[in-house]
């Protein structure tokens, strides 16, 4: 589904990201692991189209995206699950997944809620789709609590139903477990994993929690430097000697 080939970015002289070679299988959670600063986010910021790279090339459903804006990988259902923007905390649960319709692109959400009201097309078939994410994240009772007043969970659920409003198709998700509380922990497991399943996304995850990486990735890919030093099941890659220096060389 994804390919990731010799994908190099440069700052200044230093290489975030240096020659780093992956795929992704349609239908897989793959998790991507590494100590930090091992360029995790930087190769996500690549994928997803924040900027292009120093060289390389990724390919996406066949298709060469390398020179593609983050819209137009979007409408190929790249999706990037973005923290709610701060502008966006005074809305409600509810107006927050109204926001995205299924080709609205994060970056243009502010501009969608600045016409909020106006030019919303189809708002019934919308909110329909709003409240059946609602069900599935199990979020009714917080419809109309503003964003700004849940728990980091429950902002990450939201996050999560929010990529649920588009055509995602790869979703990639950083950090999810960041700040979130055990019981909503092991929700947004779950969720993810019927989304997996049962809906047919295909994750790419970023995760420093080794246990959510367990339960749900396969394969795992551990970068270190920038580029990719294994990919394997979760107990190949924990065991393997240069995972357990990488993180103890770790800054
Ligand atoms: P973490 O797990 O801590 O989030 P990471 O694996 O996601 O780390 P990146 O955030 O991709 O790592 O950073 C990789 C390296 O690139 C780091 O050394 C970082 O300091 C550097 N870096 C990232 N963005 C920039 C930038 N805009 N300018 C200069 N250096 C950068």
């Amino acid at each position: 589904m994804l390919e990731v080939d010799q994908l190099v970015m440069s700052y200044g002289g230093f290489r975030a990201v240096d020659n780093c070679s992956l795929s992704v299988t349609e239908g897989s959670i793959t998790g991507l692991i590494g100590p930090n600063g091992a360029g995790k986010t930087t190769l996500f910021n690549l994928v997803a189209g924040a900027f292009p790279p120093s060289s390389g090339r990724i390919r996406y459903l066949g298709e060469d995206i390398t020179g593609l804006s983050t819209d137009r990988r979007f409408h190929l259902g790249l999706v990037r699950t973005f923290q709610i923007p701060h502008e966006f905390h005074r809305l409600t649960v509810m107006e927050n997944l109204m926001m995205v319709p299924p080709h609205q692109a994060g970056e243009t959400l502010l501009a969608n809620w600045l016409t909020f009201g106006k030019v919303r097309r189809n708002e019934e078939e919308v909110r329909q789709r709003a409240e059946e994410t609602l069900a599935f994240l199990e979020l009714e009772h917080v419809a109309e609590e503003r964003a700004g007043n849940l728990s980091g969970g429950q902002k990450k659920l939201l996050e999560l139903g929010r990529t649920m409003m588009t055509d995602a198709r790869l979703v990639l998700l950083d950090e999810p477990a960041a700040g979130v509380n055990r019981t909503l922990l092991r929700k947004l497991e779950e969720k993810i994993a019927i989304l997996n399943k049962e809906r047919g996304y295909t994750f790419i995850l970023i995760e420093h929690d080794m246990e959510m990486i367990e339960k749900l990735c396969h394969p795992v890919i551990c970068m270190a430097e920038g580029r990719v030093l294994i990919e394997g099941d979760f107990a190949t890659v924990r065991a393997d000697e240069r995972v357990l220096e990488a993180y103890l060389g770790e800054t």
